[in-house]
């Protein structure tokens, strides 16, 4: 969650705009092979439905505020744009506010790296393949073909597409997710776009032998994650399958075009990231002791025992172990709760059990109790319109009417439990930082992390960041990635 502004900017999710596209065949140039193919979605389509999607992905994951950091991304994107098989498409290259390692395109141009996945690279050559990667996927219309698919197939690819079966069906009601960036590519849209990735990145003049150790430091998180695999790799190819192929595909693209290597140092990239906010940011909300407080907005509340919180610029959502309940905090475009009541009856054709007025630590608010359906589905929704400023807030209690009598207590005490902060202490969380340094006496990485007091659960986190392993040696004069609590 970040500001009361981005909130309100958020929109309703564009899948029914996705759905309602020409049902017609058209006539299309696969831009890799020239030849021509035929697909549901035109060109013009692809930059219809990145141009909608591109607002929800910065509202779902907000911008990284570092422009310069976002001109040298962008840099490097157009020139790989320009050696692409399709330089005249338009493109925008965003950096988003996440600490996931993730990078992600949508038809039409728009590609997004996480500040997350800039942190892990040691060299603008990681950075190139994985950028060559994605344009790759556009200029192989993955995502139409995806798209023409999912349609033809008569398929919903809807809201909520990422989470569980048994959760989807409150997820039409939280609007949550992003159906377009979860569209999965196949095994074989993967392959393509590795191999257009290394085609591109070697015409530059960088070493492609770099992107696949990219791929190490992927495989190395995953395994730590316990497999939980970024998107953009997220199917099947194993990334260290992927490593190897690399490898080879780039020997045959630097004999093929007389590869001509670009003079990069290490340092160069290292100083494009340095302060680079590594890891969770507090700033934007986190959880201590069971309760929730988000120093920016200044607001706090309780979170149930055992509830998974999913915290993102739009919202704020909690779901049940058994996933058989969610509790949804937004913000209302309204004045006061009542007004904001009376939206969402309005726009959810809800059925007003109760309502009525109320003061959670002061503040006037009001409680709705209502019952919603969808497709079938009835769910009960308990609802809590709370006015701090000139912002109201709004708690949303899903679930099924069986169930609401077990769960009312839990959505009563989460909202009742809001408040203005209180624990001032966290107002002075700070992130972690990326800090570069040179070493002046060397020994392994290991020793070096000791020598300045890096928090020792973290070492082998650290390793990974560096592209390094724990016991490997490390000159004098060469540059570590750290971190730091300081701010720039
Ligand atoms: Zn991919």
């Amino acid at each position: 969650m970040r500001n009361a502004a981005r909130w309100m900017r958020r929109g309703l999710v564009p899948f029914v705009v996705m759905l309602s596209l020409l049902f017609t065949l058209h006539c299309a140039r696969d831009y890799v092979t020239g030849k021509r193919t035929f697909t549901l979605i035109t060109e013009a389509d692809e930059i219809a439905l990145g141009r909608e999607a591109d607002p929800q992905i910065l509202a779902e994951f907000g911008v990284y505020d570092d422009p310069r950091l976002v001109a040298y991304v962008d840099e490097i994107g157009q020139a790989i744009a320009r050696v692409s098989h399709r330089p005249n498409l338009k493109y925008t290259f965003r950096v988003v506010d996440s600490p996931v390692v993730n990078a992600f395109a949508l038809p039409g141009g728009w590609v997004y790296f996480t500040r997350g996945i800039l942190a892990h690279f040691n060299s603008e050559a990681e950075l190139a393949g994985v950028m060559g990667h994605e344009v790759g996927h556009i200029v192989a219309r993955h995502g139409a073909e995806q798209l023409s698919r999912a349609q033809l197939a008569g398929l919903a690819i809807g809201i909520g597409a990422a989470l569980s079966p048994e959760f989807r069906k409150f997820s039409k009601f939280a609007q949550v997710g992003i159906g377009l960036l979860f569209l999965k590519f196949s095994r074989d849209q993967e392959s393509e776009s590795d191999r257009l990735g290394v085609e591109y990145a070697t015409r530059l003049g960088y070493n492609a032998h770099e992107m696949a150790n990219f791929f190490k430091t992927i495989a190395r998180l995953s395994e730590k994650s316990g497999g939980s695999i970024p998107t953009f790799l997220s199917t099947h190819p194993n990334p260290r399958d992927r490593e190897a192929r690399i490898h080879e595909l780039t020997r045959e693209w630097q004999q093929k075009i007389e590869f001509q290597p670009k003079n990069l140092r290490r340092i160069d990239y290292l100083r494009r990231i340095d302060g680079i906010v590594y890891g969770k940011d507090p700033r934007q909300g986190f959880v201590e002791s069971g309760i929730f407080y988000h120093p920016q907005m200044r607001f706090q509340f309780p979170v149930p025992d055992r509830w998974q919180v999913k915290n993102t610029p739009a919202s704020v959502q909690m779901s049940d172990p058994r996933q058989a309940a969610a509790i949804q905090l937004t913000l209302a475009k309204a004045a006061t709760p009542e007004e904001a009541a009376q939206q969402f009856i309005a726009n959810s054709k809800a059925t007003v059990l109760e309502q009525r007025a109320l003061r959670i630590h002061g503040l006037p608010a009001v409680r709705l109790h209502s019952r919603v359906s969808n497709r079938g589905d009835t769910l009960e929704v308990r609802s809590h319109f709370i006015r701090k400023g000139q912002t109201v807030f709004v708690f949303h209690g899903f679930t099924t009417p069986d169930q609401m009598l077990k769960y009312r207590p839990v959505f009563d005490h989460v909202a009742r439990g809001f408040d203005r902060l209180r624990n001032m202490a966290a107002l002075k969380k700070k992130p972690w930082r990326v800090q570069i340094r040179r070493l002046a006496r060397p020994g392994t990485l290991q020793q070096v992390f000791t020598r300045y007091r890096m928090p020792r659960d973290r070492y082998e986190e650290l390793a990974i960041l560096n592209g390094l392993e724990l016991n490997d040696r490390v000159k004098k004069g060469q540059w570590v990635k750290l971190l730091t609590r300081r701010s720039e």
